[in-house]
């Protein structure tokens, strides 16, 4: 007998922080009204107080599965998109037929132009929360259900250092460092004396084995990214992140094969058609899927288009509770070709809401849970910093 979905929720939960996202605010960087703020480095819009969007979907059976999106930004829209719209052709489905799901839903919107954005964003969430739901049904792990577990750990590398000065950045990697973590990603925005500045002291700091790379946060035009890389070389970065606008695909791809350097991108695609455009087009050299935006159906199809084209996958780690980090995790450990995997240490902090251990991150690397779906069950604690979103 079946066991169908019966409800869909939808909750914002609260992640609030001491420091915003990336550090102090700058000179001329002001919170307005509604709590957001844009960094004058990259231009892009923050909000004071993080958030996230986490989606509960209940069967007649009572079985529980938990998928997250990015909610930092205008949450209510992605809540919207899923309360009025999404949950009236999820309910009464079979959570096994989840890429069928997915794929239904992706094209209801296609004649609209929806392909990408808030659209897609809550149907990563709900896309998560049914592969939890039918590895809870099997008692398998969901990495058992997409093919197998190619990895028992994967390493880790340590994103960003929110520290106002260079000399605290580099006393924070440092740390990272003692604690056995052997690769750290720096953020362009907030490297306030420059990218070459920023490296130089890291490399000095860290020692000659010591990965590091840039997010250059797509704030350059070709012309000076490449220029920038030429610069950074002498550092030796292990990559650089996001150069140029995403919307420039020739210019990505003059960076890709003029700079010299390991180009990596994606943490905002959404589908594996974004993932094409660059690698057909030979514009980048590693990949980087973001399970928030993504879900799992689309990670393993941008993941093994990346594979049948050789290139590394090394997925993004965004801010949230730890569920979309928790499916990940899951399906990296399902792709053979991921060589790392960003470590988002706020996740791992103040914010570690779950009842068990199933997110691990130790001496620079994650352990893979055989926990049944994706591993993580959200906590009273966390729960109690969840609101429940209505129409
Ligand atoms: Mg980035």
């Amino acid at each position: 007998m079946k066991d169908l979905v019966e409800k869909v929720e939808v909750y914002i939960v609260d992640l609030s922080q001491d420091k915003p996202y990336l550090g102090s605010l700058r000179e001329g960087e002001k919170v307005n009204s509604a709590g957001y703020f844009v960094r004058k480095g990259n231009r892009t819009v923050y909000v004071k107080k993080n958030r996230s969007l986490v989606v509960r979907i209940l069967t007649k059976d009572g079985v529980e599965g938990w998928g997250e999106t990015y909610g930092i930004i205008a949450p209510q829209a992605t809540a919207a998109i899923i309360n009025d719209l999404l949950s009236g052709f999820v309910i009464g489905r079979d959570p096994f037929d989840v890429e069928a799901i997915h794929d239904e839903l992706y094209d209801l919107m296609r004649v609209r132009g929806y392909t990408g954005g808030f659209y897609l964003d809550a149907l990563a969430a709900i896309d998560i929360a049914l592969w939890d739901i039918a590895g809870k049904l099997s008692g398998l792990p969901v990495m058992k259900l997409l093919g197998g577990q190619y990895h028992q750990e994967i390493h880790a590398y340590v994103s960003g250092l929110p520290e106002d000065t260079l000399q605290e950045r580099c006393a924070l990697a440092k740390s990272w460092q003692e604690r056995g973590f052997n690769a750290v990603k720096f953020a362009l925005p907030v490297a306030d004396d420059g990218a070459v500045a920023e490296i130089k002291e890291l490399r000095e700091t860290l020692g000659e084995d010591f990965k590091i790379c840039c997010d250059m946060h797509w704030a350059h035009s070709s012309t000076e990214a490449i220029e920038l890389a030429r610069q950074m070389s002498p550092y030796n970065p292990w990559f650089l992140e996001a150069p140029i606008a995403t919307e420039d695909v020739n210019g990505l791809q003059n960076v890709a094969q003029q700079s010299g350097q390991t180009i990596a991108v994606g943490e905002e695609w959404r589908t594996v058609y974004d993932a094409r455009l660059r690698i057909d087009n030979k514009a980048c050299h590693v990949v980087q899927p973001e399970m928030g935006h993504t879900g799992i159906t689309q990670f393993m199809r941008i993941g093994r288009y990346a594979e049948a084209h050789n290139l590394d996958i090394i997925p993004h780690a965004t801010i949230g509770s730890g569920i979309f980090l928790a499916a990940s995790l899951q399906a990296s450990a399902a792709l053979k070709s991921v060589k790392s995997h960003e470590f988002q240490h706020s996740v791992f902090g103040p914010f570690r809401h779950f009842t068990n251990d199933a997110l691990t991150c130790e001496n620079g690397f994650y352990t893979i849970t055989d926990s049944p779906g994706i591993g993580v069950e959200p906590s009273d604690k966390m729960k109690s910093n969840m609101s429940l979103v209505t129409l």
